[in-house]
């Protein structure tokens, strides 16, 4: 794949891809699901303590003054280990373990395994991203879910309203699954591995899926675009067009609210006892009122990112530090509600399989403080100010527009030679995913209006600290 601008077509990418398709399985069918997923609980719970037992007895012989060849030997943690004790114990421990597929257990294993690895190299620094603790115990009341990686797992191809689990067998689906049917008669996609979950009364499955997809051709590759995320609308185009954001949580907070209200009103689930009938339909309710806005946000921002990857043949982004913004409290709902990480993620793949260029501007280039016409950038310009006003032209737009012109400015000059005098740098992610950093020029906007007229471009050392602000226009 080349880098200019993807048109280079024709060819064939691998990617892996879930399906997730929603099932409607019989009384019956729910209640083998509900037994596998507690069963998976329960490998991951009975391993957890195994292991937990195991390290507090040496730790109190250690205590003793016992020396490390002297103190009960470590268990091992690998999936492998731990399936094999359980297959040594299982008929005194769990008596009951044949009414489920063995896949169940094995799952159980292997995610606890992977959360001790995790907190494994967490502990000794060579893991990325956040600290992370020691498993802890899955709760009955929590997500409900089942792997499933060996076995008859797949589709039924007869009728395309069918899949096929181990041990359960075939679940009727609530939408067609021809598309997925069709890639796996061709040969083009591979079931890898199925899991199952139940997510606001309604149960899932998702397979992962190892497909080979045909790299498309833009349909407009010259067409360049900037984007710019905001709270008031959810997407400003460098185009003029405004995606007012749909604010799916704060209008579904009322009821919300009203469930949650309710939940708590109820007995819930306490030491000893059950939670109550009314308990567990209070709980529902506000399940389905939380899946149900997740599900529009999802809606929209796929609509959001399937429109740009049509329309356009480069597409620039900022760096959002998303992270960094909620910290802010008046605003974090709407950036939560607004699902900034979710739109990246999704233009991330949608743009290879389109063979669209997607850049990503620097997280500290100035793109709202920035003129989109003389180029002369603000010291300071507050979240209150909705319009430019720049003094230097003259130039009065709208705050957002402004920012959005500015990064697909950002684009066109990523694609030209090499400025030596920019100070932002912008990330190329070509269609074949390899990452190119190159330092923009200054001239050429995508907006069609001509070139800054040279020199004499006032203050671009501008990032001056840790304006987290700037990013939220
Ligand atoms: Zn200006």
């Amino acid at each position: 794949m080349s880098d200019d601008g993807g048109r280079d077509c024709g060819g064939t990418t691998r990617v892996t891809q879930a399906y997730r398709i929603a099932l409607e399985p019989t009384a019956a069918q729910q209640a083998m699901l509900r037994s596998h997923c507690g069963a998976q609980r329960f490998a991951y719970n009975t391993g957890l303590a195994r292991i937990r037992a195991n390290l507090s007895q040496r730790h109190a012989e250690a205590s003793y003054g016992l020396t490390e060849e002297h103190l009960t030997p470590l268990v091992g943690w690998s999936g492998y280990d731990l399936r094999r004790w359980f297959n040594s114990v299982k008929d005194t421990l769990a008596p009951w373990w044949a009414e489920n597929s063995k896949e169940a257990y094995s799952s159980g294993f292997a995610h606890l395994a992977t959360g001790l690895t995790n907190f494994r190299t967490s502990k000794k620094g060579t893991r990325k991203g956040p600290k992370v603790g020691f498993p802890t115990f899955k709760h009955k009341h929590g997500k409900q879910s089942v792997t499933f990686t060996t076995g008859a797992i797949g589709l039924v191809n007869t009728d395309s309203r069918h899949i096929k689990l181990p041990r359960i067998g075939a679940i009727r689906t609530a939408e067609s699954t021809r598309k997925l049917a069709r890639r796996v008669r061709n040969g083009t996609a591979s079931i890898g591995s199925a899991t199952v979950s139940c997510t606001g009364g309604r149960w899932f499955v998702s397979f992962v899926v190892t497909v080979q997809r045909r790299i498309h051709a833009p349909h407009f590759p010259d067409a360049v675009v900037g984007v710019d995320l905001g709270v008031k609308n959810l997407a400003v185009l460098s185009t003029g067009e405004m995606i007012p954001a749909a604010k799916h949580y704060r209008q579904a907070q009322k009821r919300r609210r009203k469930a949650a209200r309710k939940l708590a009103r109820r007995r819930g689930p306490a030491r000893g006892a059950r939670p109550s009938n009314r308990w567990q339909r209070a709980r529902a309710e506000l399940a389905k009122a939380e899946a149900r806005v997740a599900n529009q946000r999802r809606d929209g921002l796929h609509k959001l990112t399937s429109h740009l990857v049509r329309e356009f043949g480069t597409i620039v982004i900022e760096d959002l530090n998303v992270a960094g913004m909620v910290r802010n409290r008046c605003l974090a709902k709407s950036i939560h509600d607004g699902g900034f990480g979710e739109f990246r993620r999704q233009l991330t793949y949608k743009s290879t399989w389109y063979g669209v260029r997607l850049v990503v501007a620097d997280r500290f280039c100035p793109s709202s403080k920035t003129c989109s016409r003389c180029r002369s950038v603000k010291a300071k310009l507050g979240l209150r100010e909705r319009v430019f006003r720049c003094e230097v032209c003259g130039l009065v737009l709208d705050r957002d527009l402004n920012a959005a012109r500015n990064l697909a400015a950002l684009a066109v000059s990523a694609v030209g030679p090499r400025a030596s005098s920019a100070s932002c740098v912008a990330t190329v992610n070509v269609p074949a995913g390899n990452r190119v950093r190159r330092a923009p020029a200054r001239s050429g906007t995508a907006t069609g209006r001509p070139a800054p007229s040279g020199a004499g471009q006032p203050g671009r050392s501008n990032p001056t600290g840790q304006d987290t602000g700037r990013h939220i226009s």
